[in-house]
C-alpha cells in the first residue's frame, strides 16, 4: 500500500514538472547520490538473486543518467565538492561492490562506453585464489539444481533436504556452517563445492570455465585500474571483526593486494554486506579512511557522517520511475523503511582461524 502511494506521488511529481524543479534546485545541488551495484548478469544470475540485475536494466540505468543530464563524478572529487558546496547539478557517483568477474565482462564495458567514472570496492581473497566465491556459489548451485527437488548428501545432511526456496535457504546456511565449524581452507571449500555440484548433477568445471561466481583475477584488476577504474577497500576476506587490531590487519591485507594492482593509494571503504558496529566509523577514521559507504538508502549532504554514507542499492525491484526519482532527488523526500543490516559478515574471533 505504502509502495503504491509512493509510486502515485512520484508519477504526480513527474507529470506536473515538480520533479524537474527539484532536479535543478539548489537543494539537489547540495546533495550527492551514490549508486550501488553488485552483479550484472553474464547469464541468468539476476533470476537467482536480488543482488544481480540484468544487463538490459543496467544499460537502461546508464542511459537514464545521460538523458536527465546527471553529472557522474569520481568518488573522491564528489565527496570533496560535497564538503566545499561546489557540486554540479544532479551529482551522481557509481560504485560496485566485491569485484565479481561480470563487472569486468558485462558492466564495465557499458560504463566505459558512456565515459562514466566508477569506483570498485574490491575484496581480494578470491581475486588471488581465483575460484568460485564459496557462499554465493553454494546458493547459486542449489538454485541451478532446484528441478531435482531434493538433495541427498550424507556428508553434510543426515536426511535429504528439499530444494524449494525455503529449503535452499536452510541448506545454504547449513553448508556454510559445515565449512566454518571444520575450519575448511579455500582449497577444501572448493573441493566441497565440486562435491555439491556432483550431488546436484551440475558440471562444476563448466561453471568455473565460464567464471561464474568468480572475482576478477589480478591481471583483470590491473587492466581495469589502467582503464581508469578506481579500486577501493572492501576487506580482504569479506569479513569484519570486533577488535580494532583484527580490523586493521584485515584492511592491511586488502590494501597490500589493491596497491599491487594500482599505483593509486586506496582511501575509501565500503562496509561488507552493509554491516557495521557503532565503533567502526572511528576505527576507519583512525586508519586514515576518507569515507565509508553503507547500504542505507538516501542522498548524502555535507552534514552526513563521511564514514556512514548512504547509497541507492539499485536492483530489479527499483522501477524506472523510482530510479529517475532518485536521480532528480524527489525519492529522498519520501519516507522509507531502513534496510536491515546483514550480520553475516561479522566473524567472532574464536572462529576466525584462517
Ligand atoms: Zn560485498
Amino acid at each position: 500500500m505504502l509502495r503504491l502511494a509512493k509510486l502515485g506521488f512520484l508519477r504526480l511529481t513527474q507529470g506536473t514538472g515538480i520533479s524537474r524543479l527539484i532536479s535543478g534546485s539548489a537543494w539537489r545541488r547540495h546533495r550527492l547520490l551514490i549508486l550501488c551495484y553488485h552483479g550484472v548478469s553474464a547469464y541468468d544470475e539476476h533470476e537467482w538473486s536480488g543482488l544481480y540485475i540484468s544487463p538490459e536494466t543496467f544499460r537502461r540505468r546508464m542511459e537514464a543518467l545521460a538523458s536527465v543530464h546527471c553529472n557522474v563524478l569520481p568518488l573522491s572529487d564528489a565527496l570533496r565538492r560535497l564538503q566545499d558546496g561546489t557540486l554540479p547539478d544532479r551529482a551522481v557517483v557509481i560504485t560496485f561492490d566485491d569485484g565479481l568477474h561480470d563487472f569486468y565482462q558485462v558492466a564495465f564495458p557499458v560504463v566505459e562506453s558512456f565515459g562514466y567514472p566508477v569506483t570498485l570496492y574490491l575484496t581480494t581473497y578470491y581475486a588471488e585464489f581465483n575460484r568460485p566465491v564459496f557462499d554465493p556459489m553454494v546458493s547459486y548451485m542449489l538454485w541451478l539444481g532446484r528441478a531435482r527437488q531434493q538433495l541427498d548428501w550424507s556428508e553434510v545432511f543426515s536426511t535429504p533436504v528439499a530444494l524449494d526456496e525455503a529449503g535452499r535457504e536452510n541448506a545454504t546456511e547449513a553448508i556454510k556452517q559445515f565449512a566454518l565449524r571444520r575450519g575448511l581452507t579455500g582449497i577444501e571449500k572448493d573441493d566441497l563445492l565440486s562435491r555439491l555440484a556432483e550431488h546436484l548433477g551440475i558440471d562444476y568445471q563448466e561453471l568455473c570455465d565460464r567464471r561464474v561466481m568468480h572475482l576478477i583475477n589480478p591481471d583483470e584488476a590491473r587492466n581495469l585500474a589502467a582503464r581508469g577504474v578506481d579500486l577501493q577497500f572492501h576487506t580482504h576476506r569479506h569479513r569484519v571483526y570486533r577488535s580494532r587490531e583484527r580490523m586493521f590487519a584485515e584492511l592491511q591485507d586488502n590494501r597490500r593486494r589493491i596497491t599491487s594492482f594500482t599505483p593509486n593509494e586506496p582511501r575509501h571503504f565500503c562496509y561488507t554486506g552493509g554491516f557495521y558496529l557503532p565503533e567502526y566509523p572511528s576505527y576507519l577514521k583512525e586508519y586514515g579512511m576518507l569515507s565509508a559507504t553503507t547500504c542505507k538508502m538516501g542522498l548524502c549532504t555535507a552534514r552526513t557522517n563521511p564514514m556512514l554514507l548512504p547509497r541507492l542499492v539499485d536492483t530489479e525491484q527499483v522501477s524506472d520511475l523510482e530510479f529517475r526519482a532518485w536521480l532528480d532527488g524527489t525519492a529522498d523526500l519520501l519516507p522509507r523503511r531502513d534496510v536491515e543490516m546483514s550480520g553475516g559478515q561479522l566473524v567472532e574471533e574464536q572462529l576466525a582461524t584462517q
